[in-house]
């Protein structure tokens, strides 16, 4: 990972409230990254971002942001392809631990896929506030795998393990 940083951003419906409060709070940092996020989280983080970016005078650096499709309609397989793919760094995922979804499959296929490729994931605000204070947040880091080598054998998805395992 390089210190700029693919940051992940999604949250569920009952949850988007407390993220976009959360990246308005923590804009200075998010504006060092590259965003991805999944549709509506997207449309609801830029403009709060963007509002802040005009009112603090902050043009110079603007919301780089990179929207997928809605998670109900495919947004978070996306991620999760993009994940499998290394471009995601780190992903906050506020999911809504008190409502069931239409695409709970999904979101627990994210989660799999994060946990996976050893990708620092915060599920709720206390974890995302420990993430995104990380010296690690801004200074290259090289992920390390558990039993990457028996992953690779059993699945032959050693290429990419390969690739980010080096120490
Ligand atoms: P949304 O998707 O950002 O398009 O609402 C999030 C999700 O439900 O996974």
């Amino acid at each position: 990972m390089n210190e700029r940083k693919h940051v992940a951003l999604v949250a569920h419906d009952n949850r988007k409230t407390d993220l976009i409060e959360w990246a308005t709070w923590n804009h200075r940092t998010l504006l060092d990254h590259d965003l991805i996020c999944t549709g509506t989280t997207g449309d609801r983080i830029e403009r709060a971002l963007a509002d802040v970016v005009r009112d603090e005078g902050l043009t110079a650096q603007p919301v780089n942001m990179r929207k997928l499709k809605s998670g109900p309609l495919g947004g978070d397989q996306q991620l999760g392809a993009r994940i499998s793919e290394g471009g995601v760094d780190a992903l906050v995922f506020f999911w809504d631990p008190m409502q069931p979804h239409p695409h709970d499959v999904d979101v627990k296929a994210l989660l799999r896929i994060a946990v996976l490729y050893n990708v620092p994931t915060a599920c709720n605000r206390s974890s995302a506030d420990f993430l995104i204070s990380s010296p690690l947040m801004n200074q290259h880091y090289q992920p390390m795998f558990e039993s990457d080598g028996e992953r690779s054998d059993q699945n032959g998805g050693g290429e990419l393990v390969g690739e980010t395992s080096e120490p």
